[in-house]
Order: C-alpha cells, then structure tokens, then sequence
C-alpha cells in the first residue's frame, strides 16, 4: 500500500463566466497538482448551485429511481409508487417529478431551464417502458398528472387524467379497444379536468352542459351517457374552453402534458391549499411532488373498474379490508360522489381472483408500512393495478384499536403503538361527545375549551338554582351560566353537567374544578352577559331564560343553543386499556393526579396514577357542610376563637386524609398547606350589604345584625387590592401558624391511623408560594414542631417528606438552596406562568384572545407551557436544585402536567412525574410514555 503523506493544502478557486471550480494545490511526487474539489454552476442570476439538480424519478416497471426514504421530495404517493414498485406490486410505470421543482417555482416564478430537457427524457423513457407513444394515432399513451405532497392534503390539489388524448387519436383508441364509448367517454373527462384546472374553466359550466345534453337525449340522471350524447359533450367542451380561457383545447399531447404538470405544481397555492396547510400547520415552502402515470382504465367495461379501500376500518379499526368498487368506471366517480359504489367485500363474488389478489397485496403493504393503508387501484380488463398507498387517517378509536392489535400481530412494537397514537385520540375517545352530525348549526358563542368532554342541559344562574333545578339526585341536567365563577358556586357545580362563564381562562377556577370533576367547561366565552336578577342571559345573540336547553362542546368551545344529542364515549374500551398499561409500563412515564377529596383518588387509582402530586387542602372546606366551620376560622378575631374553629375543622380534615391514604395504600400523597387568601372563603361583600339592608327593614334581632356587620367588617378587613400578590401561600402559614399546625397534626394523625392498620402511607407535605429559603426555614421548623407534638401524643411515628412548591421567579433563581432545605420540589405552573409574564390568571382572558390573533403569542401560556420565559426558569430551577441535592425528586402540579405539549419539554428537562386532574391522567400517562421514548433515542 502506498504511504500516505501529509500535506498542508492551499486552495484555489477559478471564476469561469458560468461556473467556479474549487481547486486544491497538492504536493506530489514529481511535482505539484491541481486537483479538482467541487465545481458550482452559475445561474443567470449569479445565484450559485451545487452540480446539476436531478427533479425526475422513475417506478414502475420493475425500475424505480426513490424509497419511501425520498418522501420528502417525491410526496406520499411518489414515494409510494417507488416503494410498491421495489416489492414488485404492479403499479402503472410513470415518473415522479420531486417537490424540489416546485420549490424552484415558488422562489424564482419558474421552473429551472434544464427541467424541460428532463422532462422529455423521462417521457421517452416512459414511451420505451410501455411501448406506446405520445400522440400514436392508433395506441397512444396517456398519463394521469397527479399531485401529492410529503404531507398528505387530500382533496386540496389537482389531478388530471387521460393527458394525451385529442381529436385524432381519440379514434384509434376506441378501435384499439374495441369501444368508441369507453374513448370518448376518457376524452370528455380530460376536457372536463384540464378544462377546470388548467385553463380555469369553472366546474359549473361543464355540469351544466352535461346536465343539458342529458336532457337533449332524454338520458336519466345515473344512466351512461351513449355514444352520440358523448360526442355532442365533447363538442360543447371545446367550445366552452375556447370561449372561456380564449384559447383552443391544446391537440397537443405534449403541450397537454407540459400545461398539466404546471397547472398541478401551481395548484400548490390555490386557497383551498393554503387554507388547509394553516389549519394543520404546513409549512407552504414544502411544495409538492407531481406524479405523471401511464393510464390504466376501470371503464372498459365489466370486467373493469376502479376501487379505494383501507387495510382495516378507518372508523373501528376492525381488522378487515374496507373500501368500495365501482365496476366500468375511473377513479373520480367514487371520489366525486357521483356515483354509489359498492362495498369492497363484493368484490369477492364479481372478481374473486382479483379480490384475492388484492387481499395479498395489500396485506403485504401494510405489513411492509406497518401501518393501516388507504390505497387506490384499478382493474384494467381483468388485471389488477395498484395506484397509490398511504397511511390512513383514522378515527380515535380506529387509531388506538389497529395499534394495540398491530402488535399482537407483530406487525409492531409496543413503543411504536405508543408512539403512534395521537394523545388527541385519547381525548376525545374519553369524553361523551355532542353528536353534531345529524344537525347543522352555528355555535352561539365560542369560549376557551377549558375542560373536554361535551355538555347538553338546561341552563341555570345561580349556584342554589342549579342544585334545585338538578334534583336530588341529579336527575336533571343542568349548565351553570355564570359571568364568573367562585368558590362559592361549588355546591352548584357539583350539580352542573357543564359550566359555561363570560370571564376566566384555563387555570380560573371554574376550570380547575370541571377538569377536577371530569365535567365539560367553556370559561372566557366572550358576548355573555348574565343577569341574574332579571334570570336571564344573552349568549351572543339569544336572549335565554334559565330552564332553556344549551349544549357545549368542550372540546371546541363552542356553545349551541338547544338540545343536542350526546353520543356516549367508548371509555371501557379494552384496546384503549391495553394501550394505556402499556404506557404506564413506560420508564420514566410517571404521572400522579391532581386530587383534593376521596373521591377524586378513587379516580385517580382507577386510571392508574402513581400517587397525588397535589392535594389542594382549602378545597375541601369549600363543600356545603365545611364551610360555616372554615368561616367561623377566618372570621375569628381572636387566636383563642380561631383555635376553637380549628378544633373543629381538625377531625374533618384528618378523616378526608385518611381516606385519601386508605385509596392510595402504598402510593405518595403530595399535601398542599393552605394556600388561597382567606377572603376567598367569605361570602360577597355586596350579598352581605344586602343582608344587613333586608335584616333592618325586616326587624331581624340585633344580635343578628351585629354578626352580619361583624362579617363585613372582616370581608373589609381580608380585602386585598391584589389578593393573587397578596396574602396567601406560606405568607398565609408564617402569618397563622395556628392554621399550619391543625393541617400537620391532620396528615400525621391520619398517616399514623392508616399506616397502624396495617397500610403503607407515604405523606407529603408541600409548602406553596414559596419566594425564598428563610421560609422554608421558618415553616419546616412550625411543621417538624407540630410533627414533634403529633408523635409524643400518639406514642408513633410515620416518615413524611417535606416539599416547596417552586411557582415564583424568584423561587425558581433559588432553587439550589431551596432543594438543600427539602426533600422535593414541585413547579406550580399556573402560579409561575402568572407571575413570570405578570398576567393576572383570572383576567388575562381580555387580552390573551387578542394577542393570539395578532400573533404576539403562539399559544395561550396557561394552556401550553411557554419554553422561551417559564420554560427557561423551569431548566436552570432544575439543574440548580439538582447540582445542590443530587436526589431531589422534582415534580410538576400545574395545569400544564396535563397539557401533551407542556409534558413533551417537562420530560426533556428530566422531571421526575407530573401531576394532573383525575380526568386528564390517560392523556398525560399517553404523552409522557412518548416524551420519554423520544428522550430515551
Ligand atoms: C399552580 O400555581 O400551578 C398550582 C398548582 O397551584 P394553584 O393552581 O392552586 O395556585
Ligand atoms: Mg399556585
């Protein structure tokens, strides 16, 4: 072997007028040279390009230039001729020109000037590999020009068919044939395409003549047009085209094939495209592939026709071929609706060989994608041509079934089942959901879908109406109407099917709670207007009266008036099981619950969660029979009435806790300390002016009066200017420590009750709204004081872990000496989210909406975490903490645990598990079992 010999280069570059050639000097033995490193071409506008662009790929005919690998250039269906072509499927030979010519096209307004050249060698390549040509008067070729992007757009671009033809060869394809029908039949739906796409002949014109000439000849709607009748449609196209576009219909073929194949890369940037690419978050500088295919016909006659199927059931996902045929007909008659095919499974009584074929063909293509196919085919004659493949889309519960049983068909691995279905599925399989299909409405309002599911009831505006109204047990279905929620409301919400308010957004309280409660909520629902004096509410342009039936789609916002019907979600489904075990059995995938009472553990168990990441402690003191005792706490004026309120809330609490621990034998249970302001738990200022009003007039005791006084005197007292920045969180705890110490004696007593019955407890005590360390300092001590006390009393002791809750920027810089004062952190995003970008929670709804049109935000932060700002404080919290205290558990209990896109980048910055409401947790567990795959590649 020749010695290699190190040398240092020195580089050249030589400018011709149409090129630069990069050179290198190379000393060599016997002298020095200068090979060549890389030439670039010049375009005429000085823009340089790399050596000679190929836009043109052949398949078919056991040759294909691309793999599916080459999508992103040769679109869907390109990519899966090329792919079918490689398993030797019989597809139509043709050639697939690449979404880089149409990218081309969209920055410089054409195409490249060496494309023509290529063009006119692959259509003689295509002319060998089928031995027809263009314009043969007696066998002519004739191609479909389809488009097709990487990102399937179906219905949004164009498609021509039987490009070629013209007056002249029209002829001996119907001798070559056989059939003069089946001829012009293929010339007039050329006309018809090229006539709308190309020269931009509206579609109408050509029904219209069609409709006519059916009259002329006396042919019934569905009956096919005779020969005579095609020859005088043919003749009206012409004319029309020529009258409309001021040009004749190009005889042509190739003039045909090259205004074709312009007009489908053009069709990138009609509106429908671009409309639909907004939707679904396209980007317009992908462009599209255009594919040019030899025709094969379904409309020689019966032993001929054109069908679309799917692998499985898109809608159920049932393992079985699913289409329709349509015997003697081209692919547009099944797509258009012109025609009623029949279902794919007769198929196998007209053509059982061709059935059986297709059976086996398409078996494989899927068991090649590994996923369900939505393909296209055509029998010519007797023989069967595949025309396209693609992943199907596919309704929820098609999506969850086919994936679950992928894998028991090892067709897949359970990570990519995982992967593969949309966390939206899971969503929307869930909720019961308003069954809008049998009626058509405009929604009368549209609000922030703050809690999926779907609410059908009869509207009510006030919290007691809403209990009344409901029944006893509910029988009645009701939708709370509010301006705003409080806590108040609560008993009315319990009896609420749905909650509908004019103000607050997704972290407002009326949301926590309906998610909290698996109900529908719509919060934010601009152009409502509730006068509960009067008992009525404008919603949009209604007036309702309350006991008027609404409905509310919680997964769109969207409020209807009236009574929809509901169609019941398919919750029990054991595919949806299989695939949510799966999830769970994820590494790294761990998702607690959101649960404050009994009952919302019971669900969080039941849908596996690994424990209560939060348990908001104030929520249970604002049920019905809590609430006197709660008040009597804050208004206590003195710490020895206080302590006696708290006596009193003391065995209420520890029962709740006890039961919590029961349900959540050997799981950990996160505990809040109180953290609203205590104002909160007040009745209304204005409610309370109004009692002391009617209590005068009506000659109420004086004693009575002094304590309603007493009440707004404390109301007055409690009042913050900015109670969310006021005084609440462990500000709350520090200020009465007396509070702290019943909630610690609480926990522990109920820990050690449960654990002693021969239980496993993990309690967890978390301190809110933490701002800096001196706190924790200060709170841990009341807390392991209060501990100290609990233990000598009952003669036990239970291990707790001590948390802070990480929901202030400022707690956030501090992380690190926060992590070595606890033994957990857990990121209230709501809080942090609020206090990061100073918008209030409860009022930013005025101006969210509006930044979102204008595209100052992308997304509403309450909803989806925002990684730039929150995000940024959340990574270096982390990283902080971690560095100080490599053990500390890190958790996430804001709204965002719950949010699939929030989860992907708390799982990308390592945390340990989020937390969310009870009826969101299959979601979450689905989204990070993906977050941790993706971060586990
Ligand atoms: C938070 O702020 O994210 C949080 C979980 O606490 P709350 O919503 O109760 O303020
Ligand atoms: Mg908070």
């Amino acid at each position: 072997m020749q010695e290699m010999q190190r040398i240092s280069p020195t580089f050249y570059v030589e400018a011709g007028l149409h090129e630069i050639t990069f050179r290198v000097k190379a000393s060599v033995p016997g002298g020095e040279q200068y090979p060549r490193l890389s030439k670039i071409s010049l375009h005429r506008d000085g823009e340089s390009m790399k050596s000679k662009e190929k836009y043109i790929y052949r398949f078919g005919d056991h040759a294909a230039e691309g793999d599916e690998s080459m999508r992103d250039l040769l679109g869907g269906k390109g990519a899966g001729l090329a792919e079918m072509t490689r398993l030797s499927i019989p597809v139509p030979p043709g050639f697939t020109i690449g979404a880089n010519a149409c990218r081309y096209c969209l920055k410089h307004g054409d195409l490249p000037a060496e494309f023509a050249g290529e063009l006119a060698a692959a259509v003689c390549r295509l002319e060998e590999s089928v031995g027809r040509k263009f314009n043969d008067e007696r066998n002519p070729l004739l191609v479909s020009v389809r488009s097709g992007a990487a990102v399937s757009m179906p219905g949004m671009m164009d498609t021509i068919l039987n490009v070629g033809l013209n007056d002249e060869n029209v002829v001996g394809l119907a001798e070559r044939h056989g059939s003069l029908r089946f001829a012009l039949d293929s010339y007039r739906r050329l006309l018809q395409m090229f006539g709308s796409v190309v020269l931009g002949v509206p579609k109408r014109r050509f029904d219209a003549t069609l409709d006519s000439v059916r009259d002329e000849c006396l042919i019934g709607a569905g009956a096919e047009l005779d020969e005579t009748a095609l020859e005088q449609v043919i003749e009206r196209f012409k004319h029309a085209i020529e009258q409309h576009a001021g040009r004749p219909f190009p005889m042509d073929p190739r003039e045909q094939l090259d205004m074709a194949v312009c007009a489908v890369i053009e069709s990138w940037k009609n509106e429908r495209a671009q409309h639909y690419r907004k939707i679904h978050n396209i980007s317009d500088d992908l462009g599209t592939a255009v594919t040019v295919q030899s025709m094969v016909f379904g409309n020689f006659g019966n032993d001929s026709g054109t069908g679309v199927g799917f692998t499985r059931n898109p809608s159920t996902g049932e393992h079985v071929l699913f289409g329709e045929f349509l015997s003697n007909a081209q692919g547009e008659d099944i797509v258009a609706g012109s025609h009623t095919p029949t279902p794919i499974a007769e198929l196998a009584l007209a053509m059982p060989e061709i059935y059986r074929q297709l059976v086996d063909i398409t078996s494989r293509l899927e068991a090649h994608y590994g996923d369900i196919q939505d393909f296209e085919f055509t029998v010519q004659k007797g023989k069967l041509f595949l025309l396209q493949t693609r992943s199907a889309k596919r309704s929820a519960c098609a999506a969850i079934r086919a994936a679950v049983e992928m894998v028991e068909e090892g067709l897949i691995s359970r990570a990519e089942a995982i992967r593969r279905v949309p966390t939206d599925a899971i969503t929307e399989i869930l909720s019961p959901q308003l069954d809008l299909s049998a009626v058509k409405m405009q929604p009368i309002a549209r609000g922030l879908a703050a809690s999926p599911s779907s609410a059908t009831g009869q509207i009510v505006l006030t919290s007691e109406r809403a209990v009344h109204l409901a029944g006893k047990h509910r029988e009645n279905p009701v939708i709370l109407v509010r301006q705003e929620t409080t806590a108040d409301d609560i008993q009315g919400m319990h009896a609420s099917v749905g909650f509908l308010t004019a103000r607050g957004g997704a972290t407002s309280h009326a949301a926590v709670v309906a998610r909290g409660m698996g109900k529908c909520c719509i919060t934010g629902a601009s152009g409502i207007e509730v006068d509960e004096a009067a008992g009525t509410a404008r919603v949009g342009n209604c007036e309702l009266r309350e006991g008027d039936w609404i409905s509310l789609d919680g997964a769109t916002g969207r409020v209807f008036q009236g009574k929809l019907p509901l169609r019941s979600s398919e919750a029990a489904d054991m595919h949806l099981e299989t695939l949510r075990t799966w999830a769970r059995e994820t590494p790294n995938a761990k998702v607690r619950a959101n649960a404050d009472t009994p009952e919302d553990a019971r669900r969080a168990r039941q849908h596996g969660a690994v424990g209560i990441g939060l348990c908001r402690t104030e929520h249970m003191f604002f049920a019905p029979d809590r609430l006197p005792q709660m008040r009597a706490m804050v208004l206590a004026s003195t710490l020895e009435q206080r302590q006696k309120a708290l006596d009193t809330l003391l065995p209420i609490q520890q029962a709740d806790f006890e039961e919590i621990f029961h349900v959540m034998a050997g799981l950990p249970v996160t505990i809040r300390l109180i953290d609203p302001p205590l104002h909160e738990f007040l009745p209304d200022r204005e409610e309370v002016k109004e009692q002391i009003t009617q209590a005068s007039s009506h000659g109420t005791s004086a004693e009575e009066i002094s304590r309603l006084e007493g009440v707004l005197q404390r109301i007055g007292q409690l009042s913050e200017v900015n109670p969310m920045m006021g005084h609440r969180g462990c500000r709350l705890g520090i200020t009465y420590p007396e509070i702290i110490a019943m909630q610690v004696k609480a926990i522990l007593q109920a820990a050690i009750k449960v654990g002693t019955s021969g239980i496993e407890v993990e309690p967890e005590i978390m301190i809110p709204l933490v701002s800096c360390v001196e706190e924790i300092r200060h709170l841990r001590n009341a807390i392991e004081i209060a501990a100290k006390e609990v233990f000598q009393q009952q003669e036990k002791t239970v291990p707790y872990r001590l948390g802070a809750m990480i929901e202030l920027p400022r707690a956030a810089m501090c992380a690190a000496s926060i992590a070595r004062e606890t033994d957990f952190l857990s990121f209230g995003t709501n809080d942090l989210t609020q206090m990061t970008y100073g918008f209030s929670r409860d009022d930013a709804r005025k101006f969210i909406d509006a930044y979102l049109e204008l595209g100052i935000l992308q997304d509403d932060p309450f909803v989806t975490l925002d990684q730039e700002g929150v995000g940024a404080l959340i990574s270096l919290a982390i990283r902080e903490a971690r560095s100080a205290k490599k053990s500390i558990k890190i958790g996430v209990c804001g709204e965002h645990g719950g949010d699939p896109r929030s989860i992907k980048f708390f799982r990308s910055v390592c945390v340990d598990y989020v937390s969310c409401s009870p009826a969101r947790i299959p979601l979450a567990q689905l989204a990070m079992a993906q977050a941790s795959l993706e971060h586990a590649l």
